[in-house]
């Protein structure tokens, strides 16, 4: 059997995330040892009363469909939420809609708004799943460096002037604000700016994906909080994998205009139906029940930032920014006299510390400064970083 010539060319064409391909690199370290930098997964427990309610949700015959947007009780309180958070009003039978976690939303999005040849204009670096979807649908990312910003990784406003009159093909300019793999937010004055040239153009969305954006340690605003005219023209990616520690669960959703909605609706029903219906009861709860535990995992990411920060920076030729949310540093490690690649396989295999290479959040064609860099996670104990560092300090001087 030739299986390439059965298997679909874009399918073969598209990456696997490096996020992952990590775990099967080799290491000396057996893998029960290994400090696990490399995931962008909470380590604190989901909050009880979350776990009580998706057993609650089966026991009370929650098992069955839900609407293809979702239950209604979910929708309500996410626009609830969401207004609470100053992001807008979002009417919760028609904006808001219900999806099998962010990834599903993303995948959803972008094949309801891309055709063959179409262009997204994406930030270097960027959520590696991005890339895939954008040529699973047969578009082209358009890439735009965050490495110019001088205290963070931020969008110059004139470059994206450029590449909006470099492409005309272009269809969304996608935000992940905080960003993973940098924790950088935009810049106030970079969202005001990106807004008016958006605002200029008649055919272009924005995607703005927040799902990390109740994970911030000052105030920073994200896209829809500055104007009006700009929210109706952006889509909110959102989740609760990570503020309330969920990835298990499946459940994000999307908020915007009703018409892409609708359309996107066909597209989420073809691959899922609806999202899981006790986890939509389960979201609920999260919404609706005691916030105390996400402030706590908030001030805890927040201490770990800054330790990791501190101590990062202290490591000779290893430059560190100080990012403003999620849960992830993008150090810069060229100067120890190794790429991001091999500094990060390295590592692994002498010291079992696994961390992501900064090449995995680029395409290769894009020949980006991010291959100089390395992603580490510190979704993580405190006492895990500890030794990390210890282990990077080591391996570093050596
Ligand atoms: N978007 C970004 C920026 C992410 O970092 C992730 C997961 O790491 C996702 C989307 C997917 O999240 P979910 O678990 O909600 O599918």
């Amino acid at each position: 059997m030739d299986l390439q010539n059965i298997l679909s060319k874009s399918a073969l064409k598209a990456p696997f995330s490096g996020i992952r391909k990590v775990l099967e690199w080799e290491s000396k370290i057996p893998a029960d040892k290994w400090l696990r930098l490399n995931i962008g997964q909470p380590d604190f427990p989901c909050p009880s009363h979350i776990t009580q309610a998706v057993c609650e949700a089966v026991n009370e015959g929650y098992t069955n469909y839900t609407s293809v947007y979702g239950l209604p009780e979910l929708r309500q309180a996410i626009a609830k939420s969401t207004k609470a958070e100053k992001k807008g009003s979002y009417d919760p039978d028609t904006q808001v809609f219900i999806t099998n976690g962010a990834q599903a939303a993303i995948y959803a999005c972008l094949r309801t708004l891309l055709d063959p040849g179409d262009e997204v204009i994406v930030p270097d670096p960027c959520y590696p799943p991005y890339l895939t979807t954008i040529e699973l649908c047969g578009g082209r990312p358009v890439p735009i460096s965050t490495f110019k910003g001088e205290s963070r990784f931020d969008i110059s406003p004139s470059d994206l002037r450029q590449v909006l009159k470099g492409h005309s093909k272009v269809k969304a300019l996608l935000l992940i604000n905080p960003s993973n793999p940098t924790g950088s937010m935009y810049h106030e004055t970079t969202l005001n700016a990106i807004s008016d040239l958006i605002l200029e153009k008649n055919n272009i969305i924005i995607i703005s994906d927040e799902i990390y954006s109740r994970i911030v340690f000052e105030e920073v605003k994200t896209i829809t909080q500055i104007s009006k005219e700009i929210r109706d023209r952006t889509i909110i990616v959102g989740s609760f994998s990570k503020t309330y520690s969920m990835t298990g669960f499946r459940l994000g959703y999307l908020l915007g205009s009703a018409e892409i909605l609708s359309t996107i609706k066909t597209i989420h029903h073809t691959m899922n139906i609806c999202a899981p219906t006790m986890c939509q009861k389960a979201g609920v709860a999260a919404l609706t029940g005691p916030q105390n535990e996400v402030e706590m995992m908030v001030q805890e990411y927040k201490k770990r930032r800054d330790y990791l920060v501190q101590n990062l920076r202290d490591i000779p030729g290893i430059e560190c920014n100080k990012p403003q949310g999620a849960f992830y540093v993008f150090p810069k490690v060229i100067d120890t006299g190794m790429d991001g690649l091999t500094f990060s396989k390295k590592l692994k295999y002498e010291r079992g510390v696994v961390t992501v290479p900064g090449e995995a959040f680029s395409d290769p064609s894009w020949q980006s400064p991010s291959r100089d860099y390395i992603r580490i996670s510190y979704a993580a104990s405190q006492a895990t970083l500890e030794k990390s560092l210890k282990e990077i300090n080591s391996f570093v001087q050596k």
